[in-house]
């Protein structure tokens, strides 16, 4: 089969033939339909060999839709053919908070060796995937493969970030999206899906304003100077009630800081290295929180696919082949793309 694999350290990703992976007892393999293109996969390529903790050469891509293609021994319930998204966060399933569905957050995974696809294990960008367990997969049910594999991440992780704060995102609030591009366009429409809060965008790129615009923020800041100042006087008298930090380096978190309202969350979802802090303690709007969520849970996944269903929100995508992948992360690169860069194998 074709997969995309990083290689080298530093070089771009290549298109490679490998045997397509075959499953072992319990696990399932699927043919994929679908791979989203991540922030975070060219993080990973950006990193000294020092610094970049996994095997090479890795398959790329933790996004990833298909449909059920062969059941491993003892595997049972599920049929060939049926769509399915796949959760990517894998925990060892029997901690405490793998028995919450928040795998995301197995404090044993790393140690038994599980990792997300793509971030260790072999990725969703290859023609074939085999997951684990048969509970990885999610069923995608009707919904369009290529414009809604995103949800698994870009989706997944905003919304697990936006349910923590929305106590605090009441009638006459403000929230603050930094970073407009894959995760922050689905942000923005999620905020406005599930709360009243006035939704101010910020990004240094006007073309990513513009998308943050069209899918319904309230309004859009070009990142620069004055931008503490224009946020403040948008967000009204008491500052913002929440700001999520998709981007994370120390202009975006010295903005949340000087933005955020009394009792208000600043959250940090991006892999930028900037660090925020809550002291002296006076430095901050009084019982303001710092939180710095990881992707989201199983059950959220599918809460995220409902309300893609419902039609309140969508991601913009743009649609490349597997051939043309490593074009794909160069457009992520410079920051040229609008929304999502999808890949249909
Ligand atoms: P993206 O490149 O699609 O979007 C990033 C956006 O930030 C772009 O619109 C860019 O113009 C904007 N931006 C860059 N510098 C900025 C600045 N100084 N001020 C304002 N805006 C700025 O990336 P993505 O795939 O949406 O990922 C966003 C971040 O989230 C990445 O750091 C990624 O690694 C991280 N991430 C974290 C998790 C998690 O679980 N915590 C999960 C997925 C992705
Ligand atoms: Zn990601």
């Amino acid at each position: 089969m074709r997969a995309l694999h990083y290689r080298r350290i530093g070089a771009e990703p290549e298109l490679v033939d490998v045997p397509a992976p075959e499953p072992g007892p319990g696990q399932v393999r699927i043919r994929v339909t679908a791979a989203g293109a991540c922030h975070s996969d060219t993080f990973l390529m950006s990193l000294p060999e020092e610094a970049f903790g996994y095997p090479l050469p890795l398959a790329l891509g933790h996004e990833g839709a298909g449909v059920v293609d062969t059941l491993g021994a003892g595997v049972t319930g599920l049929e060939p053919g049926t769509p399915v998204a796949v959760y990517g966060p894998q925990g060892c399933g029997r901690c405490y908070p793998c028995s919450h569905g928040k795998e995301n957050y197995c404090p044993d995974a790393a140690g038994l060796g599980i990792f997300p696809p793509g971030l260790g294990a072999p990725g969703t960008m290859a023609e074939y995937l085999v997951v684990p367990d048969a509970r990885h997969l999610v069923p995608l049910g009707d919904l369009d493969p290529a414009a809604n594999v995103a949800l698994t991440d870009a989706g997944l992780t905003p919304y697990h970030a936006i349910k923590g704060s929305l106590g605090k995102l009441g009638p006459g609030t403000a929230a603050v999206v930094i970073g407009t591009g894959g995760l922050g366009h689905v942000a923005v429409q999620l905020l406005k899906a599930l709360t009243p809060a006035r939704v101010i965008a910020v990004d240094v790129s006007e073309a990513k304003l513009r998308l943050a615009r069209d899918v319904g923020a309230d309004a859009a800041v070009l990142s620069g100077a004055g931008t503490a100042a224009d946020v403040r006087e948008l967000a009204g008298g008491r500052g913002a009630a929440a700001v999520f930090d998709f981007v994370v380096n120390q202009a975006t978190v010295d903005l949340g800081t000087e933005v955020i309202g009394t009792e208000g969350d600043i959250v940090l979802v991006g892999l930028g290295s900037a660090t925020a802090s809550v002291g002296p303690v006076s430095a901050l709007p009084r019982d303001a929180t710092i939180r710095a969520p990881y992707w989201g849970s199983r059950d959220e996944l599918i809460e995220v696919l409902d309300l893609a269903r419902s039609g309140l929100v969508r991601v913009e995508t743009e649609r490349f082949t597997l051939q043309e992948a490593p074009e794909a992360y160069r457009r992520l690169r410079d920051g040229t793309l609008r929304g999502r860069a999808v890949i249909t194998p």
